[in-house]
């Protein structure tokens, strides 16, 4: 068993991570499915920076006086 280690995580362009599609950005760049489609291969390296999501803001104070 010869696995190379896996030093990157698995990358996927804007465009193949919004369509959820395999891609294979990390072999090559534009990938396969950005070349097929004809588009922008983008990809966002997943920097520090976690958004955190607000919670809705339900209007749900009806006060009645
Ligand atoms: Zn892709
Ligand atoms: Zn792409």
């Amino acid at each position: 068993m010869s696995e190379p280690p896996r030093k990157r995580a698995k990358l996927a362009c804007v465009t193949c991570n919004s369509r959820r599609v395999k891609c294979d950005v990390t072999d090559r760049q534009p990938c396969t499915n950005c070349i097929t489609a004809n588009v922008h291969c983008e990809t966002r390296e997943s920097k520090r920076g976690k958004h955190p999501r607000k919670p809705r803001t339900d209007s749900n104070t009806h006060e009645e006086t």
